[in-house]
């Protein structure tokens, strides 16, 4: 009696292979074919979130993606998929320019900063040094120019 019934859904999904899904997913519109109803990206890249699969396809290539996948067992697929995405994301984030990550903007100003304001402070202990200088002159210049006539 069980086994009859996985049999029969054994053939039902067959035949269900053989159709394209309606709404093709995420990976299968990026390549611009018809989406099979067995499709290896379908579960984990909908066609509603594109940039998920994006990310993806470049940073890992979807040929290489797949041979993962294959290796994957299917219990475990869900998961490494998240691992992947992830990963890609974070790979994309931190890029070739690594200026790209906010990150390391955030880093490096306070210390472009601190450098300006060092600057800054230079040049105003020049002024001030100068304004004093200055100061000195005349008084001595007031002082020690008598005034011969
Ligand atoms: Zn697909």
């Amino acid at each position: 009696m069980h086994s009859k019934m996985k049999k029969k859904n054994k053939n039902k999904n067959k035949n269900k292979n053989n159709k394209r899904r309606a709404v093709a997913c995420a990976a299968c519109n990026c390549f611009g074919k018809d989406c099979p109803q067995d499709c290896p990206f379908a579960p984990y890249f909908p066609a509603h979130d594109p940039q998920r699969f994006a990310v993806v396809h470049k940073i890992f290539g979807a040929n290489n993606f797949e041979d993962v996948m294959k290796d994957v067992p299917k219990i475990k697929r869900a998961e490494a998929v998240e691992d992947m995405v992830n990963d890609a994301k974070m790979r994309e984030r931190d890029g070739i320019d690594g200026l790209r990550d906010p990150s390391v903007i955030d880093n490096v100003l306070p210390l472009y900063e601190c450098h300006l304001k060092q600057q800054v402070d230079t040049m105003v202990a020049l002024v001030d040094a100068g304004k004093t200088a200055l100061q000195r002159l005349r008084n001595g210049a007031i002082r020690g120019k008598p005034t011969r006539r």
